[in-house]
């Protein structure tokens, strides 16, 4: 399999908001789009975007998963950034339409299509670095992709940062593109001085998430994961994992965790840690970087009940659970 996200469908779905209205959408070739020069979004970054999966099933079904929250999630972004107002319906019917056509390109598991819906402002005005753009592009990729982290007993390192921020605060919940960019200087500088594979964000010693997953501690029977506030993005898979968890009989604590706390946790030879989302699904950090000193998160290798939550959200996604939830979609 290539690199993740490098491989594309020949179409993907496309739709524009021309200041009045949405066109209406079709599918067109999907190696080049066409914007002028001056589009907002190539000056003032006015854009966000989802991240969802379509799954195929031993009976030959195919399914999306949680595509209502992707959908919800990307016309709330978009409202916080002052891009035209998203028509949820029409983007449901674009992911349909798309996956529909090219359910034959849907990978056997662990494979899955990834769909990165995106959303840009392309009024051709650089006098508007103040002002929305009135003018936008909806267009929906879709990627074949096989295991994002295919590691085995494989863990990663996770530099803890307090200093800086992955993004401004008021746009952690926003899923846009400036965000990521942000945090680029600081992951690369751990990845050169520490060989960490991701930093977790803490400003002030608060725990929050990594640049594109959320953070999860075990600790025995409690799961602990900062509670939803608009310093960090929502994600579908920390939702999901939180409700697998309950209903495993884990005690779910959503709330602040402090720096302090989670190095002292780290140590019991129960502590389990992960990082959470559609891409990544439940990947086990083996060690915690602070202040120059390596510390292992229990034993250092992916913690069973990390493994056992991946697995029940897994089997759900590839039809071999019951969907007891209603998260998937049928194509
Ligand atoms: C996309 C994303 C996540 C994970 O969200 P999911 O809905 O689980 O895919 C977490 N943090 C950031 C910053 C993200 O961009």
């Amino acid at each position: 399999m290539t690199t993740f996200g490098t491989q594309f469908v020949p179409e993907m779905a496309l739709a524009t908001f021309d200041g009045q209205q949405w066109s209406t959408p079709s599918l067109v070739p999907s190696d080049s789009i066409s914007l002028h020069p001056g589009a907002h979004v190539l000056h003032y970054a006015s854009t966000c975007f989802e991240g969802l999966k379509a799954f195929r099933h031993p009976n030959g079904s195919h399914h999306i998963f949680r595509m209502d929250q992707n959908i919800a999630r990307m016309a709330q972004s978009s409202r916080l950034l002052s891009l035209p107002t998203v028509d949820e319906a029409m983007l449901k019917t674009m992911i349909l339409d798309l996956v529909g056509r090219y359910t034959d390109d849907i990978p056997a598991p662990p494979g899955t299509m990834y769909l990165r819906p995106t959303h840009m402002g392309t009024e051709a005005a650089i006098g508007k670095a103040a002002a929305p753009s009135t003018q936008s592009m909806l267009y929906i990729l879709a990627s074949p992709v096989g295991d994002y982290f295919a590691g085995g007993d494989a863990t990663l390192r996770v530099l803890i940062d307090e200093q800086g921020m992955r993004c401004a605060p008021h746009m952690g919940m926003v899923k846009s593109g400036g965000n990521y960019a942000s945090a680029l200087q600081v992951l690369n500088k751990a990845r050169a001085e520490h060989q960490a594979d991701q930093v977790l964000f803490c400003p002030h010693g608060d725990v929050q998430e990594t640049a594109a997953a959320n953070f999860i501690l075990i600790d025995g029977n409690e799961l602990i994961t900062k509670a939803l506030d608009t310093s960090f993005l929502h994600g579908v898979t920390r939702a999901s994992i939180l409700t697998l968890a309950d209903e495993m009989g884990l005690k779910v604590s959503e709330r602040n965790l402090s720096v302090e706390e989670l190095i002292e946790r780290s140590a019991n030879p129960n502590a389990e840690a992960a990082l959470s989302g559609t891409a990544a699904v439940l990947t086990p950090v083996g060690t915690l970087i602070h202040n120059g000193k390596d510390y292992t998160v229990g034993t250092g290798k992916p913690g069973a009940t990390t493994i056992k939550l991946r697995k029940a959200l897994n089997d759900i996604q590839f039809g071999l659970a019951e969907d007891r939830f209603g998260w998937l979609t049928r194509v």
